[in-house]
């Protein structure tokens, strides 16, 4: 990949050494959330011990270097509540002594007031009304979509499969338009797209694969006599595929950029550094939408664009009370059990539930969520803690800068500075963002 403007941003040796430490840190991680996800699950004590070891040695470390300023000090505070969340989590998940309520967790991984942040959320007319537009444009689709796994699976959709999958090739060449301001030869890169085989889209640094879900191409068909017609929705998929490529850029630029908080597909969690990522994504997705508005000529979306407009503004909505849910249940869990009541442990959330939305459902069918681990939560967690901390930099940015979304140039600069490093904290990638890449980019004459 090659970027149109590449700044470099390089630390002293000694915070260069103990990023690597951070380094080593998440490799541990990673192992021990691919044992917690295992098709057993299973974690090793083995692994949690290291864990804890390289965390304290790490904030040991950081401690004796207080004097460093600069962008040492920004990479420094993010070395540091790495190693504060790994250890957060050793407290909380796997300390039988340990005394760490949920909600003060929660603060430890997404900031102060987390729990609160999200239970107001449901509560908001907002997601109460992006959900309803998004179900109203929907509705005629939703109706008359063609089955997904006969889509997939039946020789006689040959056809409509093929139109699918040429659907999903070409989001490529629009995904290299879109990020063309970021870097040139994007979609050149040894990256491939294909149907994702699950109800969500993802992307692989390792193999280098991103899958686009299909539901999210929906398809109808029409038959007047022998004649079958099919149709594809497609800017929700391109608005997905925009989201993955964002991840595949976040990957490639830090590497280049800023190695002391760069990419490794084996130290990468979500864990500790998803909220920042999935953050980034998702505001990916608020940028497209003035460009897919701009172009919705050229990518024959003219019919599309207001669903496209609620479906960005719909996505966290339509899983909040999922989300609330499981914290509340993990919450009233806790609280139970130390009154020693563990019988009552599924309803209290549905009542909980029942109260800040005002809809008895919730006590009325307790299974109405299934339940999912603590660590799928969390993973779910990132995009809803991410997309606000994001989106309060973007705009302190854009105000800060007098960056105009309508200016395709200075909108790419914003968006390569957010994908500028793989962070843990979002008060470090503030400060990386105002204080040092975009300050270097008004000084290299590109903003
Ligand atoms: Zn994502």
């Amino acid at each position: 990949m090659k970027l149109n403007y590449e700044p470099k941003f390089e630390v002293s040796d000694g915070v260069y050494r103990l990023s690597k430490e951070r380094q080593k840190l998440n490799d541990y991680q990673r192992m021990l959330e691919l044992q917690m996800v295992h098709k057993s699950p299973t974690v090793s004590l083995e692994t949690i011990a290291l864990i804890k070891k390289e965390a304290l040695s790490i904030l040991k470390k950081s401690e004796k270097m207080k004097e460093v300023t600069g962008l040492d000090a920004v990479v420094l505070e993010d070395i540091q509540s790495n190693a504060q969340k790994a250890l957060a989590q050793n407290e909380y998940l796997f300390n039988c002594k340990g005394n760490v309520k949920f909600t003060k967790f929660l603060s430890t991984m997404y900031g102060n007031g987390a729990y609160a942040e999200v239970l107001k959320a449901v509560q908001e007319r907002e997601t109460s009304l992006a959900i309803h537009k998004y179900f109203e444009l929907m509705h005629k689709i939703n109706n008359n979509q063609i089955d997904e796994e006969i889509l997939l699976n039946s020789d006689k959709l040959k056809e409509a499969k093929k139109a699918l999958l040429g659907i999903v090739e070409s989001y490529k060449k629009q995904i290299e338009r879109f990020f063309g301001g970021i870097a040139h030869s994007f979609s050149a890169e040894d990256y491939d797209v294909y149907i994702s085989p699950y109800d969500f889209s993802f992307w692989e640094e390792g193999s280098r694969m991103m899958s686009i879900q299909t539901d999210l191409i929906p398809g109808t068909k029409t038959k007047t006599g022998r004649q079958e017609k099919y149709h594809f929705t497609k800017s929700l998929g391109l608005v997905i595929a925009i989201h993955e490529a964002g991840h595949v850029l976040q990957d490639s630029i830090s590497k280049i950029c800023i190695p002391s908080v760069s990419y490794r597909v084996e130290s990468s969690n979500p864990t500790f550094h998803g909220m920042t990522n999935e953050g980034v994504s998702l505001i990916c997705e608020d940028f497209a939408i003035p460009w897919l508005v701009r172009n919705r000529r050229a990518l024959g979306l003219e019919d599309e664009i207001a669903l496209a407009k609620v479906f960005v503004k719909a996505y966290l909505p339509t899983r909040i009370c999922d989300l609330a849910y499981e914290l509340i249940d993990i919450k009233e869990r806790e609280d139970h059990i130390n009154d020693k009541m563990p019988e009552k442990f599924k309803t209290e959330a549905g009542k909980e539930m029942t109260r800040i939305t005002g809809l008895p459902l919730f006590v009325k069918d307790f299974h109405f969520f299934s339940n999912t681990s603590l660590l799928e939560t969390l993973w779910f967690a990132n995009y809803f803690f991410g997309h606000r901390r994001i989106s309060n930099i973007a705009n302190k940015a854009k105000k800060e800068f007098g960056i105009s979304m309508g200016n395709e140039k200075q909108s790419a600069i914003l968006l390569q500075g957010l994908m500028t490093g793989i962070w843990t904290s979002h008060s470090a990638k503030e400060k990386f963002l105002l204080e040092h890449f975009l300050p270097q980019a008004v000084r290299d004459g590109v903003l």
